[in-house]
């Protein structure tokens, strides 16, 4: 398997410089979604919504991931899965207030945007709720274009390339000259469908083993640039 860079700084600036476009995911390299309302509570929600409407339970693994929970709903039926996003959606925008900024984001917004390059976010969080946060954290300046998931259809979410593929056309920036900054493996899965060049941000221990085996250009534990 390839060698992934770990905190290469020179690498990380090297790929930012040979951008034309900059794509963050949201829960992760922006701010902690569900700081303040934990994604298992909302999971729990969604699990009885699909029990009270007689269907079998997602299995134990994607238990505790509210947008996994939510494709699980719509394979079953289009009108469960209407309700869970429904219901997601509310959640989301609740959650927002109480999530915490990613140290060093921010100033990494700020830093892109002076440059004059697009920055969009492209985010499997409902657009509602990531313009939320972005208008209460004063970011909403540095941020070009707001991919968030599609209401009518989560199949289209990451690791789908849809998403990716939307905001490189909202800015007519081909893919291959976009970078994508990302937190789960879907995001790297999702670039790498979509030929966009991709950094895995490892915010917590145990995922940078997990994201370094799905292969991104350049693997950062934080964005707080070294002195
Ligand atoms: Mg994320």
């Amino acid at each position: 398997m390839r060698h992934v860079p770990v905190d290469d700084w020179v690498l990380f600036r090297r790929l930012l410089n040979d951008a034309d476009a900059l794509l963050l995911d949201f829960d992760g390299p922006v701010c902690s979604v569900f700081a303040g309302y934990p994604a298992p509570v909302i999971a729990a929600e969604l699990r009885t919504l699909i029990h009270d409407a007689g269907q079998p339970p997602p299995s134990e693994f994607d238990a505790d991931d509210p947008h996994t929970i939510l494709g699980y709903a719509a394979e079953l039926s289009p009108v469960l899965g209407r309700q869970i996003e429904a219901v997601l959606q509310t959640r989301e925008i609740e959650a927002v207030a109480t999530a915490t900024p990613t140290p060093g984001a921010a100033e990494l917004m700020a830093t892109w945007h002076a440059t004059g390059r697009p920055l969009a976010i492209v985010s499997n969080n409902t657009t509602d709720a990531i313009t939320r946060y972005l208008t209460a954290h004063d970011l909403s300046v540095y941020i070009d274009h707001v991919q968030g998931r599609d209401p009518r259809d989560p199949t289209l979410m990451k690791p789908n390339p849809h998403l990716v593929a939307e905001a490189a056309k909202a800015f007519d920036v081909d893919t291959g000259r976009c970078v994508l900054i990302g937190d789960s493996a879907t995001d790297i899965q999702a670039a790498h469908a979509a030929e966009v060049p991709v950094i895995a941000y490892a915010n917590k221990p145990g995922k940078r083993d997990r994201l370094i085996r799905t292969v991104p250009a350049l693997l950062l534990t934080s964005f707080l640039v070294p002195d």
